[in-house]
């Protein structure tokens, strides 16, 4: 049981961790990505073990105002959702870090997420008008 566990885990990782499924899926993205490839893998399955990847730091649940994204590269970056397309775009920033750190020591707080999200216009949407 738990060999297959790990089985299952590793299959979801691997097919999250694909280049073109870097779209910040929501459960039921995942789910349609996963069924294709692998029919063995139940939802129930599913989502337990998206819960315990969350859980163990692999993925990250982003809390949008649509519901949960969930995000393969759990490095400090913040997101932008262009509220024309739904579109959401992984920014990165190297102050990011400096910026927690100062707000930490200048409210004696231990930050231990970040979850920056910002929503707007996306280029390609602005052209358009
Ligand atoms: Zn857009
Ligand atoms: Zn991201």
């Amino acid at each position: 049981m738990e060999k297959r566990n790990t089985k299952q885990k590793e299959k979801i990782i691997k097919i999250l961790s694909r280049k073109e499924n870097h779209i910040h899926p929501t459960i039921n993205e995942i789910i349609n990505l996963v069924s294709k490839e692998d029919k063995t893998i139940g939802q129930a399955t599913i989502y337990r073990q998206i819960n315990n990847l969350v859980q163990d730091n692999i993925l990250k649940k982003i809390p949008t105002k649509d519901g949960f994204h969930y995000d393969i590269k759990t490095d400090l970056h913040s997101h932008f959702i262009c509220q024309k397309c739904n579109r959401l775009i992984d920014l990165y920033d190297s102050n990011y870090q400096k910026i927690i750190n100062e707000l930490q020591n200048k409210y004696s707080l231990n930050i231990i997420e970040a979850n920056i999200i910002l929503y707007g216009i996306c280029e390609e949407c602005n052209d358009k008008v």
